[in-house]
């Protein structure tokens, strides 16, 4: 479902005296939830009806039945049995559904079954029921549902006049994120992008100004909750504060807007969000980079090409902990900006590589502790299991371990994480000391808390054996006391526990025994003693597990208590985990810290293609150098089909990247200015789906390209102009080319590069030859080729970026290679030569290809001059001819700038 705006599955109208009361009851409750699949639990089963039946039968192959509302007649009905509902469950949310659960919120007693309790042979009584929480897909905290390497936030947006105001909330870990952003064309994508909300939550307005994008799971809420500054006091009401001050987030409008609309959405999905937990932050725009879709499918980050495997996260993802997972991943889509903070991060990565010791402490240390973050969470928004609080206990030991483990560590990030990661002696001992060692999953399964913490439950637990030995011994008593042989205690479901005598042996019985039931041959008799007992043992069970429970909550309390402490641990606990993970990969596959300035130059040398490198036999990657600097600011790369120009584009891409995530690269070394976009134009697969053409694809993308570029951006455009005619596509390249060395707004503003040809740094591969020729009079641009050896009649692709132009595309060897037919590529041999021979194109050769491609940008000839400066009237015809030969060895000349 990418739209759910509120819409009704009701069928009939509500509260006609037709109806009876369970369907009201539901009734009443889907009107609360319309736009969700009602689970409305009757005994033992969770059930639908009318539409949400039809809905879920398909989704979760179930039976669709109906069911008998008397006067009301049958209505469509599918259900599941309870104890099950988890994978159901989970079924509806993958097939895009919000789920709302209508428990019983009174116990009735007896009922089991598909039979409803109303329904029982005791009568007819309405079991209250109520809508204990809403499932959607950004508002999940059930373990189970959640990925635990991603984060799944949800993200509400309102729109004050220019200006997005976002919040993005966590609900899994209490993270709120607050932004405004220029409402610009675009930035809405680019904030879906970074953040890979779960769900959306917009205004419901007729005129849809925030207009909502495709593909996202969107729920609305009426426009007035995005109001600023009832945002503001929900704010302050959730986070019991009395200023927004020290979250820096004082001055915001429109992000608290949106704030305040999710905190209204939880509520209404019953999530609770304890202040404890919440953990308010400002995100200012500069602090990271922002990628583009494209970027990110294109440099294949969190996904490999064609949506296999997880790309460059896959390769880089040593964490060990769920937290460093989530950590890693945000951290590789949102690349940092700022010299120092890349340095802290690569600084600290430096330290893991270089002290082997220092990182195979700590990463014995992160093995040991669970997803602390979210465990914490759950339990203090009331949804730990036992289980939950032994992974909690757990973990602990390993942050004191983990403290001790940094003690010599001396990069400043490090220092700063071990600082954040606080002992819980008190809390660990209370765990220890309450806790089963392997606690139940569920309260209701019983044994959670140890024998020996709690008095009560001590007694609780005694006084069941004692009574339960008592029974056992009672018989042998009996018999003894009485003289009856045949005398039994027996026990059954409607009476209970009971004497029972024969018959056969009917001696005077004690005064105390009570007739209870008469059988054919024997009678049953119960005595005040065993009835104690009996409700001992019977209604024992019952304490024991609500008293347990009343233990697990003061657990549970005592860690919501420690949560703030808890979740910074926790945090600093992931970034030590993403930052070994960075470590052990570079030391793996010997990669290098890249040195990262405020400059304008990129040097790398050489270079390695992570994914590719990692994909091809050891040894076998072709190295390559780059160097952009205040001379040569744009690369044009040709070379033939297959020689691996895509590769090396994306490799540089890739390498910026990742030097300003702060991880070392795949290269010898590498000087690196750094890049405020990196923008990536290649292949077009993606979009085809979307119904654009490849042409059209790739116009888009120049287009968004050349809009946002700045002189910090890093440009790589690997291949435009092929979906159209030759002449178009050359025109429309080498245009893009021009305008990328000369746009005024495209040069770098520092000395060095004050003055300096050419634009942003740009690499550009093409398979028109011919635009090699403008290296000659766009100063700022370079040749280069992939080199191809031809040695011994066949070609080789070297793969090896050299200085100069390609000549030839090798496209037909690739054909054979491909498994053309062979007389077909002699024939394409052929025409080949036949078409070069006749050059419809434009020479190979430099001053041919500036005369016919150089378009009249900037320059203007002479001749041109001249012209515009005749006054034809008052001419004579002599003054015309002599003007006109002058005119004519004018036009010999060349055009000067
Ligand atoms: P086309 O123009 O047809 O798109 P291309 O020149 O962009 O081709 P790539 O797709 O980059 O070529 O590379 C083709 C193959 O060559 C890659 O799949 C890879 O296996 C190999 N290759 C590329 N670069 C290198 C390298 N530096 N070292 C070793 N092998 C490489």
């Amino acid at each position: 479902m990418t739209d759910s705006a509120p819409r009704s599955r009701l069928r009939g109208d509500s509260g006609t005296p037709a109806q009876s009361p369970v369907l009201r009851q539901y009734l009443e409750a889907k009107g609360e939830h319309p736009d969700a699949i009602l689970l409305f639990r009757l005994g033992d089963f969770y059930e639908t009806f009318q539409e949400d039946a039809e809905v879920a039968a398909g989704l979760l192959g179930i039976t669709l039945t109906s069911r008998d509302f008397g006067r009301a007649g049958r209505h469509p009905m599918a259900g599941f049995p309870a104890h099950a509902a988890e994978g159901y469950i989970a079924r509806l949310l993958a097939g895009g559904q919000r789920v709302a659960i209508c428990d019983q919120m009174e116990d009735a007693a007896g009922a089991t079954g598909h039979n409803p309790p109303e329904q029982s042979p005791r009568g007819p009584r309405l079991v209250r029921r109520e809508v204990v929480r809403v499932l959607t897909p950004g508002t999940l905290v059930e373990a189970q549902l959640l990925e635990p390497g991603r984060e799944n936030p949800l993200l509400a947006i309102a729109r004050a006049g220019e200006v997005f105001g976002l919040a993005a909330v966590e609900v899994s870990t209490g993270r709120l994120e607050l932004s405004e952003v220029p409402a610009r064309p675009g930035a809405l994508e680019e904030i879906l992008n970074r953040l890979a909300p779960s769900e959306l939550l917009v205004a419901d307005e007729e005129d849809g100004e925030t207009a909502t994008p495709e593909g996202w799971s969107v729920a609305r809420l009426e426009p007035w909750r995005f109001e600023a500054e009832r945002g503001r006091r929900r704010a302050l009401e959730a986070l019991r504060v009395r200023s927004l001050r020290g979250f820096d987030c004082d001055d915001l409008g429109p992000a608290l807007g949106a704030l305040g609309a999710a905190l209204d959405y939880l509520q209404r999905n019953r999530v609770s969000l304890p202040p404890e937990v919440i953990r308010l932050r400002r995100s200012r725009p500069g602090g990271a980079m922002h990628l583009d879709a494209a970027t990110v499918a294109n440099l294949e980050l969190v996904q490999g090409l064609g949506g296999t495997g997880r790309g460059l996260l896959g390769l880089l993802d040593r964490t060990r902990t769920p937290m460093g997972a989530r950590c890693l991943r945000a951290w590789l889509l949102a690349p940092l900006l700022e010299v120092a903070a890349i340095d802290r991060r690569a600084g600290a990565v430096a330290e893991l590589v270089e002290r082997p010791e220092l990182r195979e402490g700590l990463e014995g240390c992160l093995r040991r502790v669970r997803d602390l973050e979210r465990l914490t969470t759950r339990t203090a928004q009331g949804h730990a299991a036992p289980r939950d609080l032994g992974a909690i206990r757990e973990s602990l030991p390993a942050l004191d371990d983990l403290r001790a483990a940094l003690a010599g560590a001396s990069a400043h990030a490090l220092v700063a994480a071990r600082e954040r990661v606080e002992p819980e002696a008190e809390l660990q001992a209370l765990l220890a000391g309450a806790l089963e060692d392997s606690p139940p999953a569920a309260a209701a399964d019983g044994g959670a808390i140890r024998a020996g913490f709690d008095p009560r439950l001590d007694a609780l637990r005694g006084g069941i054996q004692e009574a339960q030995a008592w029974i056992a011994g009672l018989e042998a008593r009996e018999r003894a006391a009485t003289g009856v042989r045949g005398l039994k205690v027996g026990f059954n479901r409607v009476f209970g526990y009971y004497i029972e005598v024969g018959n056969a042996n009917r001696l005077p019985l004690p005064e105390h025994y009570q007739r209870k039931q008469t059988l054919a041959g024997a009678e049953r008799y119960i005595t005040p003693e065993l009835k104690e007992r009996e409700s001992v043992v019977l209604n024992g069970e019952q304490a024991i597990l609500a008293r347990e429970r009343e233990v697990l909550a003061d657990l549970a309390r005592a860690v919501a208590a420690r949560a703030p402490t808890l979740l910074r641990g926790a945090e600093a606990v992931g970034e030590l985990d993403a930052l070994a993970a960075l470590a052990a990969v570079a030391v793996e596959r010997g990669w290098v810290r890249a040195e990262v300035d405020g400059g304008y130059g990129l040097a790398i040398r050489g270079g390695r293609h992570p994914l590719v490198e990692a994909a091809l036999p050891a040894g076998t990657f072709v190295p390559n150098d780059t160097l952009l600097d205040a001379g040569t600011r744009l690369m044009l790369l040709t070379g033939p089909n297959m020689a691996g120009k895509s590769t090396y584009l994306r490799q540089v891409g890739l390498l910026v990247l990742m030097a300003q995530v702060g991880s070392f690269i795949p290269a010898d070394a590498a000087r690196i200015g750094v890049a405020d976009r990196i923008f990536t134009r290649v292949g077009a697969q993606d979009a085809i789906a979307q119904g654009l053409s490849t042409f059209m694809v790739e116009m888009v993308e120049t287009a968004n390209i050349l809009n946002h570029a700045g002189p910090r951006s890093l440009v790589v455009i690997d291949e435009i102009g092929r979906g159209t005619s030759t002449y178009d596509g050359m025109s429309i390249a080498q245009a893009v080319l021009e305008h990328l060395h000369d746009a005024p707004g495209l040069r770098p503003q520092e000395s060095g590069f004050v003055g300096a040809p050419g634009g942003c740094r740009t690499l550009f591969a093409t398979h028109f030859h011919e635009l090699t020729a403008l290296s000659r009079r766009l100063p700022g641009l370079a040749n280069h080729r992939v080199e191809v050896s031809e040695a011994g009649g066949g070609v080789t692709f070297l793969h090896r970026i050299v200085t100069g132009g390609a000549d030839r595309s090798y496209g037909i060897h690739v054909a054979e290679i491909a498994g053309l037919p062979a007389a077909l590529t002699a024939r394409a041999r052929e025409i080949l030569a036949g078409l070069e021979r006749a050059r419809p194109l434009a020479e190979p050769t430099a001053a041919a290809a500036e005369a016919q491609l150089a378009l009249p940008i900037e320059v203007e000839h002479p001749v041109v001059r001249e012209l515009a400066g005749l006054d034809i009237e008052t001419m004579s015809p002599l003054e015309a001819l002599n003007r006109l030969a002058r005119l004519k060895a004018l036009g010999a000349e060349p055009a000067r700038g």
